[in-house]
C-alpha cells in the first residue's frame, strides 16, 4: 500500500477495465467534447444519409481476436456510425411517432452505463428512483394510491404486459393451465395499434380475438359498434376481458372517448386498458389535456418517456391502478431470487411486475430529464407540436395541389399531394415518391400511411428542435418535388 492505493500487479490480476485511466479519461472527454457539437450542429445536416454499401461492408467485419485501440474505435465512430443514425434528433425529422431526445438526458444514460445497475429488483438505489418515476406517472395520470408500474422497453411491451394483467384478472388459473379453450376476446379501435394485435398472439389468444371495432369520421371508435360487438361476443360464448382506448392514435392522433368507454366497461365489467404511448402526454399541457379526460379511470396505461417527453430510447411505462394486478400477473420469485433482507430486499421487485429479471436503469434518464427541464416547459413542447400542426396544414393548403387527408386532431399532419389526370393508385405511387425524395436529400424526413386506402404524406411532430421554417422548407419542398415528379 502506498497513498492508500492498492498497488495491483496487473498481468497476475487483469480485468476489463483501462490500462491507463489517464489516457481513457482524455478519450471520454474529446468524446464528449464530440457528442455536444454533434447535436448541438444537428440541424445544419441532412436529416438521413442512406449507408453506402461500403460502409455496409465495414460494419460486417467478423469480431476482432485482439483488442483495438481507441484511435482506431474513435475513427470508427466517425466513419460507420455518426453518419448514418435515423435522424430523429434533427429539427425536420416528423416520421412515425419518434422523440429527440436530449443531450441531459444523454449524460444521464453515461452515469446510468458506468454504474451498470441491475433494476430486476434487490435493495438500491435505482429501484427508489424507478418507484420514484411511476409515482410522477401516477399523479400526471390521477391514477389512486395502490397504483404501481413498471419501466419497460416502450408502449409495445407495456401493451403486451396490460393485456397478460387483464388476462390474469379473468383468470387466474391461466397462469398454470393456460387460456385451455377458453374464448377470450378483445377490443380496440380500427386504428389501434399493431402492438396490441402482436400482444394478443404472444398471449396464445390469437390477433383475430382482437376485434376492431370501426371509427367515426374523426378516426374515434364507434361507441355503439362496440357495445354491440361485446353483447354478439357474448352470444356466441366468447369472454370479452379487455377493451383498447387509444389516447393519440398513430396515423391521426385521434382520442378515442375514453370516458364513454369506461362507462361501458364498467358496465360490462371488462378492463380498460388504454394505449397512450405519445397522446396521453397531453395530460401535461394544459390546453390539450381535456382531451385524455376519462384516462384516470383505466385499469392499465402504455405510454412511452421516449416518444414525447424525449427520453433518450428506450423508455416506455406501464402503470395499473392497483399494482397488486401487476403482481397477479407476474408475481413469484425461485429460492435463488427470495428475499432475506439486507440486498435482497426492497420488496416488490420490479421483476415481479413484469416479464423481466434483468433490466437497465432506465429510471435515471427519466429521473433527470424530468427534473432537468421541469414539468412545465415539457408540457408546453408539447402544446406547442401541436400548433405547429396547425401552422403547417395553413402552410400546405396554400398549394391548391395539396391536400389535408384528416382533420388535424393533434401533431400530425397527413396530407396528399394531387395532380390532374392521375389516377388513384398513381398518385399513391407520386405521394410515396415524394416522401422517398423527401428522405433522400436529407430535407426531412416524414413517413407514410393510408387512410381511406390511399397513401398520404405523413407528418407527426413529436420533435422539440423543429421552428416554423423547418416546416416552411418542407412546404416548399412537397411542391416543388410534387409538380416535377407529376410532370413525368
Ligand atoms: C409508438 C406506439 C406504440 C408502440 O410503442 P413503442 O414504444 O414503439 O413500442 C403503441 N401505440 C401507439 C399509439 C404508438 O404510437
Amino acid at each position: 500500500m502506498s497513498e492508500g492505493r492498492i498497488v495491483v500487479d496487473a498481468a497476475r490480476n487483469p480485468s476489463l477495465d483501462p490500462q491507463d485511466w489517464d489516457a481513457f479519461r482524455r478519450f471520454a472527454h474529446e468524446l464528449v467534447d464530440r457528442m455536444v457539437d454533434h447535436v448541438r450542429d444537428i440541424g445544419a445536416g441532412p436529416v438521413w444519409r442512406p449507408l453506402p454499401d461500403e460502409v455496409k461492408a465495414r460494419i460486417a467485419t467478423p469480431a476482432p481476436a485482439a483488442p483495438t485501440s481507441y484511435q482506431a474505435l474513435r475513427e470508427d465512430l466517425e466513419a460507420l456510425v455518426l453518419p448514418y443514425s435515423a435522424g430523429n434528433a434533427h429539427p425536420r425529422f416528423w416520421g412515425w411517432v419518434q422523440g429527440s431526445g436530449t443531450p441531459g438526458g444523454a449524460l444521464a444514460e453515461f452515469v446510468a452505463a458506468m454504474l451498470n445497475s441491475n433494476c430486476g429488483g434487490r435493495d438500491h438505489g435505482a429501484i427508489y428512483l424507478e418507484r420514484a418515476v411511476v409515482g410522477w406517472a401516477r399523479d400526471w395520470f390521477g391514477f389512486p394510491p395502490t397504483a404501481g408500474g413498471l419501466l419497460t422497453s416502450g408502449s409495445s411491451m407495456a401493451n403486451l404486459l396490460s393485456l397478460a394483467a387483464a388476462r390474469a384478472h379473468y383468470g387466474e388459473e391461466i397462469r398454470a393451465r393456460g387460456v385451455s379453450g377458453r374464448r377470450l376476446v378483445a377490443y380496440a379501435s380500427a386504428e389501434a395499434h399493431a402492438s396490441l394485435a402482436k400482444a394478443m398472439e404472444t398471449l396464445g389468444l390469437g390477433r383475430e380475438a382482437l376485434r376492431a371495432i370501426p371509427v367515426d369520421e374523426n378516426y374515434r371508435m364507434r361507441l355503439e359498434a362496440l357495445a354491440t360487438a361485446i353483447a354478439e361476443d357474448r352470444d356466441s360464448g366468447f369472454e370479452p376481458f379487455a377493451v383498447v382506448a387509444t389516447a393519440g392514435t398513430v396515423n391521426t392522433g385521434a382520442f378515442d372517448d375514453i370516458s364513454g368507454v369506461a362507462d361501458l366497461c364498467e358496465r360490462e365489467k371488462i378492463w380498460l386498458h388504454v394505449d397512450g404511448a405519445f397522446g396521453s402526454l397531453v395530460r401535461l399541457a394544459p390546453k390539450l389535456a381535456g382531451l385524455a379526460d376519462g384516462i384516470e379511470r383505466a385499469d392499465s396505461l402504455a405510454f412511452d418517456f421516449h416518444k414525447w417527453l424525449h427520453v433518450p430510447y428506450d423508455a416506455g411505462c406501464v402503470l395499473a391502478r392497483d399494482e397488486q394486478m401487476l403482481r397477479a400477473a407476474f408475481g413469484g420469485r425461485p429460492h435463488y431470487l427470495a428475499s432475506a433482507g439486507g440486498l435482497a430486499g426492497g420488496e416488490p421487485w420490479p421483476s415481479d411486475l413484469g416479464l423481466e429479471l434483468s433490466r437497465g436503469f432506465r429510471a435515471l434518464k427519466i429521473w433527470w430529464t424530468v427534473k432537468e427541464q421541469g414539468v412545465e416547459r415539457l408540457g408546453a413542447a408539447i402544446q406547442r407540436n401541436c400548433a405547429q400542426a396547425g401552422y403547417l396544414a395553413e402552410r400546405l393548403g396554400r398549394n391548391p395541389r395539396v391536400k389535408i387527408a384528416a382533420p388535424v386532431a393533434l401533431n400530425i399532419v397527413c396530407c396528399r399531394y394531387v395532380a390532374p389526370g392521375l389516377d388513384g393508385a398513381a398518385l399513391d405511387r407520386l405521394n410515396g415518391a415524394i416522401v422517398v425524395a423527401l428522405q433522400q436529400r436529407g430535407i426531412a424526413a416524414p413517413s407514410t400511411t393510408r387512410l381511406g386506402g390511399r397513401l398520404c404524406i405523413r407528418v407527426c411532430i413529436t420533435n422539440h428542435r423543429s421552428r416554423d421554417a423547418d416546416f416552411d422548407a418542407l412546404a416548399e419542398a412537397i411542391s416543388e418535388i410534387g409538380a416535377r415528379l407529376a410532370a413525368r
